[in-house]
């Protein structure tokens, strides 16, 4: 795996695809920088090497040139966080973005106008990925977000550059934190799914069931197991039509010797909400008019001595409907179970989706092994499958 550490980028112009997708309020005023800071330490590896960085990015889903999704709106937040004054140009290929790129110095620091602008960016036209690549002598990757997009510039630009690629430093991240959990983990592995649907997890689950020793289903989509074995679950969200399938998976666990773990209890409200009445009840007696919102004391309970007895983990999805302060404290006390056995020496990962908002909530973003940035890019990767951003570099 080529990474900057391999490159020596001095005299060289790095065209770099960073993930600058950041939110913007109303005045244009970046509102988390979060995606900018974590491509610092790649871009500050190539000015130190005494190159020169062009970086491009996407920003929303413009349709066509629009100032609104203009990428100028960040320049100043980006010079802020790097360092450094950051040129721009309003174009990201042709004339402009080339003279801007030939005049640029070593040691200074380019960012191109929003790549969507051009429709040819997500259509992974070829012809515009090689306007792109002229403007860089080496290409980085270092978006995880767009990995899983064969897109112009997160794949087919590689194309033009066999020899002078590489993964940048929050990519390469990304990958060896997937590899230490699918491939290269330490037993026993434990891979702990919430969220609300089986139908959403059921690829994940599938793939997962191949690399883990234990595998706890939480949340919402626990219901649908329950259900399936007989059990009541009241009103709980339930995916009547998935229950077969959710046999179907106990079935196969059951024979690579996966040791699944439901909830047994459950904290049930009679309504929706932060303000319904609540009970604790098992989790396969819960009466009609109740739904299983949280994870009870017993199941949290269980949660904890599967994951303290775990050397590796992955963590996907909530254990209850977090959002809700009244129903949070399952999801809680499963990121407390998980911050000590990180404390341990275990290894921990958080991605995809939801559960990543979660450990941002609650301050759990430094007790954990690595929280991965890319929501679509991870699940697709614990999907088994190959990124295409990742295999472009590769090859
Ligand atoms: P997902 O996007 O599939 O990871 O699901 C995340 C969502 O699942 C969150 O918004 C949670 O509120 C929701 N969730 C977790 N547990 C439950 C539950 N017991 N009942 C309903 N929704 C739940």
């Amino acid at each position: 795996m080529k990474t900057l550490q391999d490159i020596n980028f001095k005299d060289k112009k790095a065209l770099i695809r960073v993930d600058f997708n950041v939110p913007l309020d109303e005045n244009f005023k970046v509102t988390d920088a979060t995606r900018i800071a974590a491509a610092k330490p790649t871009i500050d590896k190539i000015l130190k090497d005494g190159g020169a960085v062009i970086l491009m990015s996407h920003l929303g889903r413009p349709k066509g040139v629009d100032d609104k999704y203009s990428l100028k709106h960040i320049v100043d937040e980006v010079s802020e966080i790097l360092g450094v004054p950051v040129k721009f140009v309003s174009d990201c290929v042709g004339e402009v973005a080339e003279k801007a790129s030939a005049d640029l110095k070593m040691g200074e620091v380019l960012l191109l106008e929003n790549l969507r602008f051009h429709s040819e960016e997500e259509k992974g036209d070829e012809g515009f990925a090689k306007k792109l690549s002229i403007l860089g002598d080496v290409y980085v990757n270092d978006a995880f977000g767009t990995a899983h997009r064969a897109h112009a510039s997160t794949t087919i630009v590689a194309k033009f550059f066999p020899e002078n690629k590489c993964f940048g430093s929050l990519l390469a991240q990304e990958i060896i934190s997937i590899k230490k959990v699918l491939e290269d983990s330490e037993k026993p592995v434990l891979a702990v799914l919430g969220g609300s649907k089986v139908s959403s997890k059921i690829t994940i689950i599938e793939n997962i069931l191949d690399k883990v020793d234990h595998l706890i289903l939480g949340g919402g989509m626990s219901f649908t197991f329950v259900k399936a074995l007989g059990g009541k679950v009241g009103d709980s969200i339930c995916e009547d039509d998935k229950q077969e399938l959710a046999l179907e998976i106990l079935k196969k666990a059951k024979e690579k010797g996966v040791q699944v773990h439901i909830p047994v209890d459950v904290i049930a409200a009679d309504d929706f909400s932060n303000d319904a009445h609540t009970q604790i009840c098992d989790i396969d007696k819960i009466p009609d008019g109740w739904q299983g919102l949280d994870a009870g004391p017993k199941s949290r309970e269980l949660f904890h001595k599967v994951i303290m007895a775990s050397k590796t983990i992955l963590w996907n999805g909530p254990v209850g409907v977090f959002e809700m302060e009244n129903f949070a404290n399952g999801t809680i006390a499963l990121g407390n179970s998980i911050a000590e056995a990180t404390k341990n020496g275990s290894f921990s990962l958080v991605g995809g989706g939801d559960s990543v908002a979660a450990v941002k909530q609650f301050g759990f973003e430094d007790k954990v092994s690595y929280v991965s940035t890319g929501g679509g890019a991870m699940l697709e990767s614990l999907e088994g499958k190959v990124l295409p951003g990742i295999e472009a570099i590769l090859k």
